[in-house]
Parts: structure tokens; sequence; C-alpha cells
């Protein structure tokens, strides 16, 4: 029996780099999966890639940061599916300002872990994995000098302000529903190859990250995705409350 057999999988941000491969991770491992996205075209591409693995996919468009849309696409999900076992809290946008990016990266899961917990209490239990970031244990590294560059600065602050904000609540949701069989934990990547980053960086800018990571490489999307499904799955039993750094020994140093 596969790992997610008979497993209901939303996850947010599914059509692209983390969330595409952790949604195609479970869907390997037999979960029904969720494939919600606010482009509902890469999010329908994630969806055919996991009915090429056998898979029961569905494609959701969804906007994280709006709450009432987040509620109604879980309660659906339960409603048409069954069940919620596993909600990937993953929807993230980085280069943007401090409004932006704090109504994603910081209200728009809130709203997530708000909404599925208690879905989750009243089935019995269930997991959710935040998409935190190195930038929820520190902060950035971005080039060798760039105070001067205010936007820069002001567009870091609030990314790493967001992703502590996501390390903190993964703890208090996971002190809240412990007993309720819930649990929820954190991963926090490195710079990762997505295009949230080569976008953002040219090849020299790209060079300097390499630089950051002791491995001398960013990470690739299914390193992500192989530490979130097992923080999904019930090898993870006892492991709640955990921010998991899944990125080459950047914070080891
Ligand atoms: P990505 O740009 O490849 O994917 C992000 C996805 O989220 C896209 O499909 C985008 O359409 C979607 N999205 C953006 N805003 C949304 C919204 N409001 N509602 C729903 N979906 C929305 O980037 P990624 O690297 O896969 O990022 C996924 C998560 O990982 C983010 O939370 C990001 O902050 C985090 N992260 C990324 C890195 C990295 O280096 N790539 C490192 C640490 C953490």
């Amino acid at each position: 029996m596969s790992i997610f057999e008979d497993r209901v999988a939303f996850i947010t941000g599914a059509g692209s780099g983390i969330g595409r491969a952790v949604a195609l991770k479970l869907a390997a491992e037999g979960a029904k999966v969720v494939c919600s996205d606010i482009n509902g075209q890469t999010a329908l591409e994630t969806v055919a890639l996991a009915e090429e693995l056998g898979a029961t996919a569905i494609a959701v468009v969804l906007d994280t940061s709006d709450e009432e849309a987040m509620k109604e696409a879980l309660a659906k999900t339960r409603g048409d599916l069954g069940r919620l076992d596993v909600f990937m809290n993953n929807a993230g946008v980085g280069g943007k300002d401090w409004e932006t990016t704090t109504s994603v990266n910081l209200d728009g899961v809130y709203y997530g872990l708000i909404h599925a917990c208690p879905i989750m209490a009243d089935q019995g239990g269930g997991a959710v994995v935040n998409t935190s970031s190195i930038a929820g244990l520190g902060g950035l590294m971005w080039a060798e000098d760039y105070h001067k560059n205010t936007e820069l600065v002001g567009s870091l602050s609030a990314y790493v302000a967001s992703k502590h904000g996501v390390v903190g609540m993964t703890k208090q949701f996971a002190v809240a529903f412990g007993k309720a069989g819930v649990r929820v934990n954190a991963i926090c990547p490195g710079y990762i190859e997505t295009p949230i980053i080569t976008t953002l960086r040219g090849p020299e800018g790209m060079d300097f990250l390499r630089s950051l990571h002791p491995m001398g490489r960013l990470g690739f999307p299914q390193e992500v995705a192989e530490v979130a499904a097992f923080l999904a799955s019930d090898a993870a039993s006892f492991v709640t409350g955990a921010a998991v750094p899944v990125d080459g020994g950047y914070t080891a140093r």
C-alpha cells in the first residue's frame, strides 16, 4: 500500500516550483491531490502531470490572500472528496512590496491554517506543512553589499518578517491542535532553483547565492518535496511544531 493511499491532499501554489513538486510526490505516493494556484493554467498543467502518474487530481483557482475563497475551497474539498488529510500551505511571493508580500506569505498562510486545521480536527486528525524559508530563521544575504538599495532592503524585510511569521504560526497551531491529532510543521528551504529565484537573479546573482550554501549549489524542488512528504506522512507521527531546514547547510554556518 502506498504511503498516501486514500488520503486527500490540498496544495497551494501547486502550479510551479516547490508546490508542483510536492503535488507530484504525494500523487506518486497514492494521494488524491487538489492542485490550487492563482494561475489556473499552471494548476491544470500540474494536474495533467499528476494524472500521468495515475493519481486523481483536481485543479482549483485560488488566491490564498482571499480568506473567503480559501475557506470555500477547503470546505468543498472535504465535501467532494470526503476528507482533508494533508494541507500544503505553500503559495508565496518574493521580490514584492510589503503589502503584497505580507498579504500572500503571512495572511494567506494564516487563512489556510485557520480553515484547514478545524476540518482536520473534526475528522480526527491530519497534517499541515507550511512553506517557510531560511528567511524564517534569519536575515537574508542577497548580494555582497546592498544596504543603499532601500527598495530591496524593504522587500527582503517583508519577506523575512513574513517567513518568521510562518514559523511562529506553525508553533502556535501545533500547540493549539496537538491534542486534536493535527500536526503542523514548517519546511525552511534554502535557495531553490525555481522561477521565484531564477527570474529575480541574473547568472551572477545565482553564483552568489550558490556560494552561500556549504554544499555549493542551490536545491531542487524535488529535494524539498521529499522532506515535505515525510512531514505529511505517518512516519513523522511524533513531529509537530518543527521548522525543518532543507538548505544544503545554509543555516549551519
Ligand atoms: P514559484 O514562483 O515557482 O511558485 C510559487 C507559486 O505560487 C506559483 O505557481 C504562483 O502562481 C503561486 N502563487 C503566487 N501567489 C499566489 C497567491 N496569492 N495565491 C495562490 N498561489 C499563488 O516559487 P517556489 O520557489 O516554488 O515558492 C513556493 C514557496 O516556497 C513560497 O512560499 C516561497 O516563498 C518558498 N520558498 C522558496 C524558496 C526558493 O528559493 N525558491 C526558498 C525558500 C522558500
